[in-house]
């Protein structure tokens, strides 16, 4: 299967909504990434007990290098309460994490997504080229495990990757990055609105 090019975008139509923000400085992209993580837990902690079961999601990170990535992710962790090492997951292609949310005080649990920890995996595949690695390092299941799954260079994984919940586009501008965050699902939506 061809690889995509690494600018290959969704179709426009499937947007469900499309939020565009500066963030002027490395604080900024943090800030962003405390808000991302409020909204994470308010959406996850929503469906589980609302009409349908939270099942995960999944965001992509469209970027150059040095664009601000890896640094969103790790902002997103350390809100969601990781405390030790974000690695960039260049080598391994995916690093785990799981993190423990705050109690909502439910106890209703659909999807067997048990109690208060939640699976946060972080890929890179900057260096993925083979889709044979896909099936073969198990990671279609990371995507169905009601997990949030943060990606980075999701391109190179082209149609392995279905449509994303959301995706965050990062690009230079002056001396800080133009976030362009985009909602293909109503998880996803959800979330960007909190945002
Ligand atoms: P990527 O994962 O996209 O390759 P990294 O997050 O590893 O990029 O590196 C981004 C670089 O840009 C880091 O040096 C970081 O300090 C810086 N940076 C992150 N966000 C901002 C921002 N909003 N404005 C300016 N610099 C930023
Ligand atoms: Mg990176």
């Amino acid at each position: 299967m061809p690889v995509q090019p690494d600018h290959a975008t969704l179709p426009a139509a499937d947007v469900l909504l499309e939020r565009t923000t500066m963030l002027a400085d490395e604080a900024a992209t943090a800030a962003f990434g405390e808000r991302f993580a409020r909204a994470l837990e308010a959406v996850r902690s929503e469906r589980r007990i609302g009409e349908y079961a939270f099942k995960g999601l999944q965001v992509q990170l469209i970027g150059d290098l040095g664009a601000g990535k890896t640094t969103l992710v790790r902002a997103t962790l350390r809100a969601l309460g990781h405390t030790g090492r974000v690695r960039s997951p260049t080598y391994t292609l995916v690093e785990p994490y799981t993190v423990e949310l705050p109690d909502t005080g439910s106890r209703a649990e659909p999807n067997g997504n048990a109690g208060r920890e939640l699976a946060v995996y972080h890929f890179d595949l900057y260096r993925f080229n083979d889709p044979a690695e896909w099936a073969d390092a198990g990671f279609r299941e990371y995507f169905d495990s009601g997990a949030i799954c943060l990606v980075e260079w999701p391109q190179r994984a082209g149609a392995l990757l279905g449509v994303p919940d959301l995706v965050f586009s990062l690009d230079v501008e002056g001396d800080g990055r133009r976030l362009t965050a985009r909602a293909y699902s109503e998880p996803g939506k959800a979330c960007l609105e909190r945002c």
